[in-house]
């Protein structure tokens, strides 16, 4: 796994990275795996996850769980839909020099790794719509399942704007080529946050 996990600093909100710079942004985590948590018990200030993977911080973090439960720390929680991939659309505002501006995140139940974890759909008119996959094993047997849920979001067409591409280690490269070469088909910009870009 890489640490690096680079998304555009510009942006309001942080995705498993927890450093001073991020503790000022809207802090959202995919999964409880401990490459994704490296410094969240002293950079965590509000942060994102689903109810599954707040229980295993809990477990694994006992002093932000205390900052937790004395309110130092806050915590929203994703809530799983269970009978569906896509699950509620949070609305957040963007404080900033320039006035601010809305955007939403909608958390989608499709990264087939471990407990808890979700790919995360970012829009706003300031910079369009990002999908950060989190750690992910994506098929070709869970290509439609994805398809369908952004056309239901985005509308359908090539409307993502940027792919924030994570795979693990066992899912590895082939779920990534599969994701970028069956899917986004270089509709859409592609970081990708372990690895290499596939061979298109
Ligand atoms: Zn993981």
């Amino acid at each position: 796994m890489s640490d690096t996990r680079s998304m555009p600093a510009v942006l309001p909100f942080s995705v498993d990275t927890w450093t001073t710079e991020t503790a000022s942004k809207a802090q959202f985590l995919t999964h409880a795996h401990k490459d994704h948590t490296v410094g969240i018990s002293q950079n965590a200030r509000h942060m994102y996850c689903t109810a599954t993977t707040l229980h295993l911080l809990r477990i694994k973090f006992p002093e932000l769980a205390a900052a937790i439960d004395r309110g130092d720390v806050q915590v929203t929680v994703l809530r799983d839909p269970g009978d569906s991939a896509i699950g509620d659309t949070l609305h957040l505002w963007s404080a900033g020099a320039c006035g601010g501006y809305p955007y939403s995140v909608t958390p989608l139940f499709l990264a087939n790794h471990c407990a808890g974890a979700v790919m995360l759909l970012f829009e706003s008119e300031v910079w369009g719509s990002i999908l950060h996959t989190g750690d992910c094993r994506v098929t070709s047997r869970q290509l439609p399942d994805l398809a369908a849920a952004l056309d239901e979001l985005l509308g359908e067409g090539p409307h993502l704007g940027l792919l924030c591409l994570d795979v693990t280690a066992g899912g590895g490269q082939d779920g990534a080529d599969t994701l970028v070469c069956g899917w986004a088909q270089g509709s859409c910009a592609v970081i990708m946050l372990t690895g290499a870009l596939p061979q298109l």
